[in-house]
């Protein structure tokens, strides 16, 4: 049994049950990591779910049922995606259910079925554009109950004890947030995402949908949504700011769509002059070819805001040159090698930022959520089956998605009972 332990950060100090078995394994957890008098310990392929560790050791444990779950996962980074057999746990008291009925595809999800980013954890069962039904509760959920439409996007927990926890940016958790796939990121057992049936999460990560209608087409907002409006949202961007958004993908798609909800002018960057009429159908309100350096030059010093979201290696002062003084490009994308290092003197010259982001927080999803049905705002989706899921990985390296593959659950859950 000592094999399947690892150890996280505490996320609930209750202290109840069965003292002596907790005291057993508290004692087979000390000697493995002497170092967890304030962490909590999760026993996962023991089937055993930790609740509580405090700091006199005590531990209680509950033994929990798991349940089949079909997916499709990577078991290394050459091979295609294929059907796989996975377990959940069956819900706890904080936990809710999900019939998972589609699951948008994120970069992200092949930078990791490939091992793009070298941390993938195998096999890796990609996903994290989750919309569902509720399919079952635990007897503390508040906000949720069976029949209900629900979301689920990058993260499944985090601490909720650190300064950004607490401040709703479970995202920049200073323990590391546990992503909906490849998860833990010390020892432990891997997190498996939407490319399955079925998935079970804390109350806390699950997102409310009110926009009920095109259910497939709100899926890609639980990450390229949250991923665009978070920093939209951050940086000020509304009414009277130019803002450049570099990219027309999953991402790019969205944060036109959102600036321009916002308020603000777009200004569309493609390297993709076929996808001119597109982005300004989505609301840009200008569209760059931005391997054209005429077409570059007319933006020169004219951006608040720039959003980059390409996810490859690419000259970054191209876009510098373009933001007024003080303005800021903020980078989403995350290519698997650096960009060329950009000139300081593009900075220093006008006062420019260059920035990151990442996601954003649970309440900032919902809002998110919120203000896209507000504002009648959906995801462009080519709807696909979940057999085809490794050629729409190759279209999308090639830029080739209008703009967010969906993938429809029915056709694994079709596939699951024919075998
Ligand atoms: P995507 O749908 O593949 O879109 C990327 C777009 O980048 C392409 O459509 C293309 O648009 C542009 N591009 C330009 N040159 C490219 C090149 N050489 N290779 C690939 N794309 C190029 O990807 P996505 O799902 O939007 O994700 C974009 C990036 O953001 C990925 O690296 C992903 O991992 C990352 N991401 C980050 C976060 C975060 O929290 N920061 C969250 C989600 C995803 P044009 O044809 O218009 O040039
Ligand atoms: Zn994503």
């Amino acid at each position: 049994m000592s094999d399947d332990i690892y150890c996280r950060k505490p996320s609930n100090l209750t202290r109840t049950a069965d003292e002596q078995r907790c005291r057993e394994y508290s004692q087979t957890c000390h000697t493995l990591r002497p170092d967890l008098n304030d962490r909590t310990l999760t026993f996962s392929a023991a089937r055993l779910s930790l609740i509580a560790v405090t700091d006199t050791f005590w531990l209680t444990i509950e033994d929990r049922k798991m349940i089949k779950t079909y997916s499709y996962a990577a078991q290394k980074p050459t091979d295609k995606l294929a059907p796989f057999q996975i377990e959940r746990r069956d819900p706890g008291a904080d936990d809710v259910q999900i019939d998972i009925l589609f699951c948008g595809v994120c970069h992200s999800d092949l930078h990791t079925a490939r091992n793009e980013w070298n941390n993938t954890l195998y096999p890796s069962v990609p996903g994290h554009e989750i919309v569902g039904k509720v399919t079952a509760v635990g007897a503390n959920v508040k906000n949720f109950k069976v029949g209900d439409l629900a979301g689920v996007g990058c993260m499944v927990d985090s601490c909720q004890h650190c300064a950004s926890c607490a401040e709703g940016e479970e995202q920049y958790c200073e323990s590391g947030f546990t992503g909906t796939y490849n998860g833990p990121v010390f020892g432990g057992e891997n997190t498996y995402g939407g490319y399955s049936d079925k998935i079970v999460v804390k109350e806390k990560f699950v997102l409310k949908i009110s926009h009920s209608d095109n259910l497939a087409a709100v899926a890609p907002l639980l990450c390229a949504g949250i991923t665009t409006y978070s920093p939209l949202h951050h940086w000020k961007v509304g009414p009277g700011k130019k803002v450049g958004v570099v990219g027309l993908g999953g991402l790019g798609h969205m944060a036109v769509k959102i600036a321009h909800a916002m308020g603000a002018h777009v200004v569309l960057f493609t390297t993709s002059p076929n996808k001119r009429e597109d982005g300004l159908r989505l609301g840009a309100d200008e569209v760059v070819v931005s391997k054209d350096p005429k077409e570059m030059a007319t933006q020169t010093n004219k951006l608040d805001f720039i959003l980059n979201t390409v996810a490859a290696p690419h000259d970054l002062d191209a876009f510098l040159n373009l933001l007024k003084r003080d303005g800021t490009m903020t980078l989403v994308g995350a290519p698997d090698s650096p960009h060329p290092s950009p000139s300081v003197f593009n900075l220093i010259f006008k006062r420019r930022s260059l920035a990151g982001s990442l996601i954003g927080g649970v309440k900032e999803t919902q809002e998110m959520l919120d203000f896209c049905a507000k504002h009648g705002i959906v995801s462009d989706i080519e709807m696909i089956h979940m057999k085809d899921i490794n050629e729409a990985y190759e279209r999308m390296v090639k830029g080739d998605v209008k703009y967010r593959f969906v993938i429809d659950m029915a056709t694994l859950k079709e596939q699951a009972s024919a075998a």
